[in-house]
C-alpha cells in the first residue's frame, strides 16, 4: 500500500498536480497551462502535460512513476469506466480516456479519472470543511460551476455517473449562451467565467466608470480588477460582486430546495473572491429558500483546500482504488 498518491486537477486554464501523503498533508506540487489544441487526437496534448508533471514530481521525491497512484479530476461528464463522455469547458478532451493515455505513457495500471468537484467534495469530506457532515454540496467556482453532491454519508453518482452538473442547472431562461450548447445555465452568471461576463456587461452599460478609466477601455476591464477593486472597498465593485453574490445564492436555493442540503462548501479557483461574495450569498438566501425560517440553519462556508481540493480528492481517489 503506497504511502503517497497523486492527485491531478485538470481545470479550464491550469492543471495541479500534487503529490498527497494519507492523512491529507500536500507534499509538493506542479502547475502547467491547460492546453487546448483542438487538431490534437482527443485528450492527447493533455495527456502528455500531465505525464510531464507525474515524472516531475516523482523525480523530485524519488519515486518510481508506474508504482505511484494517480488519480485525475477532469471536468465534465465521466463515466463510471474513466471516460470523459462530454467536457463544455474542456473540448479538446471531450470524449477522451486520460486514464488510458496516461496509463500508456507511464507503464502504470495505477491511474483512475474522477469528475473534478467529485474529488473536491470527497477531499472536503475526509479532511476538510465538511469533516463529519453528511449533506452537503460541494461547489466549485473556477472556469465554470462543478458540484459534488452528497447525500446521507455519500458521493451521489447517478444513472451513469453524471451526477452533480449543477452549472448546467437553468437560472435564467433563455438567458446568456453557454459552451453546453444551452441558455442560461448557473456558471454562466456565478464561475470566475460568469464574473468575466458579468463584468463586461457592467462596463459597456456604464457601471465601471472607474475601473474602464483606470484600464483606458470599456473592453479591458476583466474580473481581476473588480475583485481586486471590490477587495480595496471601491463601490461599483462592490455592487458587481453583490450581484454575484445574488446569482450564486438563487443556484443555492434551488439546490436546497431539491436536495433538502444544509451545508455548502464554495471551492474552486475562484475560492480566493470568496470573502467579496459569501456574504451578500448568505443574505441574499434568506429571501430565495423556500421556507427559510422553518429549516434549520444553512451555512455557507468557503472549503479549506481553496483551489487544491481538487488535486488533493483525486489522490484520495488514487488511495482509495489504487493497490
Ligand atoms: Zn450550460
Amino acid at each position: 500500500m503506497s504511502n503517497v498518491a497523486i492527485g491531478v486537477d485538470v481545470g479550464g486554464t491550469k492543471a495541479l498536480a500534487l503529490i498527497v501523503a494519507r492523512d491529507g498533508r500536500v507534499l509538493s506540487e506542479v502547475k502547467s497551462a491547460t492546453p487546448h489544441d483542438l487538431n490534437e487526437s482527443a485528450g492527447a496534448a493533455t495527456a502528455s502535460v500531465l505525464t510531464e508533471q507525474v515524472r516531475e514530481l516523482c523525480a523530485r521525491h524519488g519515486l518510481d512513476p508506474s508504482a505511484v497512484p494517480i488519480g485525475i479530476g477532469l471536468p465534465g461528464l465521466m463515466r463510471r469506466d474513466g471516460r470523459l463522455a462530454f467536457a463544455p469547458n474542456l473540448q479538446s478532451v471531450s470524449g477522451a480516456d486520460v486514464g488510458a493515455l496516461l496509463s500508456e505513457s507511464l507503464g502504470s495500471s495505477l491511474v483512475h479519472c474522477e469528475n473534478d468537484a467529485n474529488c473536491a467534495a470527497l477531499a472536503e469530506h475526509e479532511w476538510g470543511a465538511a469533516r463529519g457532515i453528511d449533506d452537503f454540496v460541494m461547489v466549485t467556482l473556477g472556469t465554470g460551476i462543478g458540484g459534488g453532491v452528497f447525500v446521507d454519508g455519500r458521493l451521489v453518482r447517478g444513472r451513469s455517473g453524471f451526477a452533480g452538473e449543477i452549472g448546467h442547472m437553468v437560472v435564467q431562461a433563455r438567458g446568456a449562451a453557454c459552451s453546453c450548447g444551452g441558455y442560461g445555465c448557473w456558471e454562466r452568471y456565478a464561475s470566475g467565467g460568469g464574473l468575466g461576463r458579468l463584468t463586461r456587461e457592467a462596463a459597456e452599460a456604464g457601471r465601471l466608470p472607474t475601473l474602464v478609466e483606470r484600464r483606458g477601455d470599456v473592453d479591458a476591464v476583466r474580473a481581476e480588477d473588480v475583485t481586486t477593486a471590490a477587495a480595496e472597498g471601491l463601490d461599483e465593485a462592490v455592487v458587481l460582486m453583490k450581484e454575484m453574490g445574488w446569482w450564486l445564492a438563487l443556484g443555492l436555493a434551488n439546490l436546497a430546495a431539491i436536495l433538502d442540503a444544509g451545508h455548502f462548501v464554495i471551492g474552486g479557483g475562484l475560492s480566493i473572491a470568496s470573502d467579496l461574495v459569501l456574504p451578500s450569498a448568505r443574505g441574499y438566501l434568506v429571501d430565495l429558500v423556500e421556507g427559510y425560517d422553518a429549516r434549520p440553519t444553512i451555512t455557507v462556508t468557503s472549503s479549506m483546500f481553496g483551489p487544491r481540493s481538487g488535486a488533493m480528492g483525486a489522490a484520495l481517489v488514487a488511495f482509495e482504488r489504487g493497490p
